[in-house]
């Protein structure tokens, strides 16, 4: 197989990024759409566009039989036993969520169990934990080894006549581990638990036979599995699914309404009530076309391959420390730099074109097991190059050979407002001559280091909830106070280096001003004029964000009571 061929038929990966060519390695979040996809799509809307089941016209029947040639696209793919069994969400999070309100809700008493494990996303979490609340019903977790595997003991004996449903991930999204599930499933079924599977990852890496897997509810999303976004797919045996009552109501769903009563439409149409997502459900059928039209067991050697080279580059870099080393693990590559946080490692691969994950991952549990505010996660797949991991792994190199500056730490809580140098001999004019002239990224990225090392760093002690700002994937956080003549002065520190030196930026600016003066700065024009605007994109990893909107907050409250 011509594994370039294959590369150059995904547009999104033929573009520079920051004068650099994308090396795109955040797979495990989303993946890149090939061409067929993008025209399957583009060609519904151009040709074929029609509410399904519905019309009395010709394009209504063409789009309805395309939409249920999709449905038995999907049914071959995990090799479903019928069409009635696969039912269309907006993903895997909304597939766990129906399972939860249809299927657990009505089922479960108090102190039934449910079993989940160290390793889920919060998708496959949080929906359990509504479901118990509202039930009376008990989540329990099964830990992982310190590699990251699965304890499978500790699974075997918390099994017991009181789990009624074992809900968990075909791969951990964070680790790459991949769960022997298939065992698994047989040990849940023979104590006559229900097992809900969350294959977002799996589906993607893997053939996935639900028959032979024998579990009773399988998940997957789209967009991971180089379709749409806003398409998944929840697979049920058609028993259950039978016996579940609607999750949501509305049109489809139905088969006959009446205000004395309404009946409701048969297998799959009773659980997608609505107008459905058309065009996505091509775009998957359409993904599915292309996988299969290639030998995923020559894309999963080559993932593999992909996964061996980073590994084998990576572990000679000083610092580097990957997190878990799971027996079966799919192109995951979860690491720390020690010289480095992760964030820092994130914003400066990202300048050189590389497309990275930092932080949770959405598996707050898990990183709360393994001792860690997060990782880096480098997520391969087929359309991947060696040459990009070797790209990947010279730049960590570089970044690990910058120097990471010691941070002083400041005693007392007022020498912290005396001591930083913005807002006195540091202004937002002094900044912007300093950095503009600065054209290389680089270049740019030292200087702000270098004036985050001026920040006077907080004490541990200093570093309280109260003072913690939230919306950070890097802790941060912030003080103020306001001297005889009304002027604020702010102090705010942050684990993450680039993130104390943007806050260095931030302080220079509002520092020694009156809080009017602070409300009316044009934040955003001297970011822009920075060149760093795009720090103030709403992500959720924005810790940037956080400090500035908490900057602001204090500067009204001051503005209307001042002290
Ligand atoms: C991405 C992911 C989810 C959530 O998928 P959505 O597409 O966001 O609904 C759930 N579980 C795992 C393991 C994932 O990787």
């Amino acid at each position: 197989m011509d594994l370039h061929s294959v590369r150059q038929q995904f547009p999104a990966l033929q573009q520079q990024i920051n004068d650099h060519p994308l090396i795109y390695l955040d797979n495990a979040a989303t993946s890149q759409k090939p061409e067929t996809v993008i025209r399957a799509v583009e060609q519904f809307y151009r040709h074929q566009n029609a509410n399904v089941h519905r019309g009395a016209h010709q394009l209504s029947e063409r789009a309805t039989s395309a939409f249920e040639a999709a449905r038995t696209t999907v049914k071959t793919f995990i090799n479903a036993a019928s069409e009635q069994e696969i039912i269309w969400t907006r993903g895997t999070t909304e597939g766990i969520n129906l399972i939860a309100q249809s299927y657990a809700r009505p089922l479960l008493q108090p102190g039934d169990e449910i079993l989940l494990t160290e390793l889920e996303h919060h998708a496959n979490i949080v929906p359990w934990q509504i479901v118990a609340e509202q039930t009376g019903a008990l989540i329990t977790v099964v830990p992982i080894n310190e590699n990251g595997d699965l304890n499978l003991q500790r699974f075997a004996e918390l099994l017991n006549d009181r789990t009624r449903i074992v809900s968990l991930t075909h791969i951990s999204n964070a680790l790459g581990t991949i769960n022997p599930v298939a065992g698994l499933v047989r040990q849940a079924k023979a104590v006559g638990a229900a097992v809900v599977i969350d294959g977002a990852q799996a589906a993607p890496h893997l053939e996935i036979d639900v028959q032979r897997l024998g579990c009773d509810f399988y998940l997957f999303s789209g967009h991971k599995l180089f379709a749409p976004t806003g398409i998944g797919v929840l697979y049920g045996r058609q028993q259950l699914l039978g016996a579940m009552p609607p999750w949501q109501a509305g049109g489809e769903m139905i088969s006959r309404v009446a205000f004395s009563g309404t009946t409701y439409n048969a297998l799959p149409f009773k659980f997608e009530a609505g107008t459905p997502n058309i065009s996505g459900a091509l775009g998957l059928a359409e993904a599915i076309h292309f996988l299969s039209a290639l030998d995923r067991k020559a894309l999963a050697r080559h993932e593999r391959a992909l996964m061996s080279k980073a590994l084998e580059l990576c572990s000679a870099i000083p610092g580097f420390t990957r997190i878990g080393s799971p027996t079966a693990c799919t192109s995951i590559l979860s690491f720390q730099l020690s010289s480095h946080h992760q964030q820092d490692v994130g914003l400066m691969l990202d300048q050189q074109g590389i497309a990275l994950r930092t932080g949770h991952h959405c598996a707050m549990p898990l990183m709360e097991r393994l001792g860690l505010p997060g990782t880096v996660r480098a997520s391969f797949c087929f359309y991947n190059t060696l040459e990009e991991v070797e790209r990947f792994a010279q730049a960590l190199e570089q970044i690990s050979q910058m120097r990471s500056f010691a941070v002083a730490e400041t005693i007392s809580t007022q020498s912290i407002f005396d001591s930083s140098p913005f807002g006195r001999e540091v202004r937002d004019s002094d900044i912007l001559a300093q950095l503009t002239p600065l054209k290389h990224w680089n270049d740019r990225y030292r200087e702000i280091m270098q004036l985050g090392k001026q920040l006077p760093a907080f004490t541990t002690a200093m570093k309280t909830d109260e003072h913690r700002i939230n919306g950070c994937e890097s802790d941060a956080w912030l003080q103020v106070s306001q001297d005889a003549e009304g002027r604020l002065w702010f102090a705010a520190d942050s684990d993450a280096r680039i993130i104390r030196g943007l806050i260095a930026l931030v302080l220079a600016a509002v520092n020694g001003r009156q809080p009017e003066q602070i409300l009316a700065f044009d934040m955003k024009d001297y970011f822009d004029q920075l060149q760093l605007t795009r720090h103030l994109s709403p992500s959720r990893g924005n810790g940037l964000n956080a400090i500035i909107q908490a900057v602001s907050e204090r500067a009204l409250q001051r503005a209307h009571n001042p002290e």
